[in-house]
């Protein structure tokens, strides 16, 4: 059985990973969505388990001493991991995983995971962007500055990403993802 294809989606905070990720399995169920550790706090109508794992610090610390991560990352002031066995039970099944994870993270999955296909969700301009992020008002104000400096860089970085996709519309994007997905499956089918 051949393995599983990982696909990385990365993309500044408040660009819509998350909602564009929701539009795509709404609309296509063969990719599986990797639920990430986090030490950051829920935010309302946030489910344990579905939107992340909360986890303490000395837990979050625990599981990446034992080696549980295939990369973890301090993110705007808290940790976040990609448990290792999911992922790795997933793609040796030949199952297809997405990971939605930051920059940082997505360079050490390039160094443990060459063949990986890497998305970079980019939003129509800086100014959309910030708008955004504060139209979604779930942040302190310090929060937001923070995730606005660290979107600057985020998006001067994006090169090493083998797709582009802008989130103009929620629908477009979502749908690209599903032809970027369906177009490495068949490329991998075809060799
Ligand atoms: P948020 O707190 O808004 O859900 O996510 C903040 C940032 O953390 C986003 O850029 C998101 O992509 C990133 N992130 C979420 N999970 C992970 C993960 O498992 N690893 C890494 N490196 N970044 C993550």
């Amino acid at each position: 059985m051949s393995k599983g294809i990982l696909f990385v989606l990365s993309g500044p905070s408040g660009v819509g990973k998350g909602t564009v990720l929701d539009r795509v399995f709404d609309k296509y169920q063969d990719v599986e969505y990797s639920v990430s550790m986090t030490t950051r706090e829920p935010r309302p109508g946030e489910v344990n388990g579905e939107d992340y794992y909360f986890v303490s610090t000395s837990e979050f610390k625990k599981h990446k001493d034992n080696d549980g991560f295939i990369e973890s990352a301090c993110v705007h002031g808290n940790f976040y991991g990609t448990p290792k066995k999911f992922v790795q039970e997933a793609l040796d099944e030949g199952r297809d995983i997405i990971l939605e994870i930051d920059i940082n993270g997505a360079r050490q999955v390039r160094k443990s995971f060459g063949d990986a296909v890497y998305i970079f969700l980019t939003p129509p301009s800086f100014d959309e962007l910030k708008n955004r992020l504060e139209k979604r008002d779930s942040e302190s104000k310090a929060d937001m500055e923070i995730r606005l400096r660290n979107a600057r860089s985020e998006m001067t970085e994006s090169d090493d990403y083998d797709y582009k996709v802008v989130n103009d519309k929620v629908d477009s994007a979502a749908e690209r993802i599903i032809e970027i997905i369906e177009k490495e499956k068949k490329g991998r089918q075809d060799n």
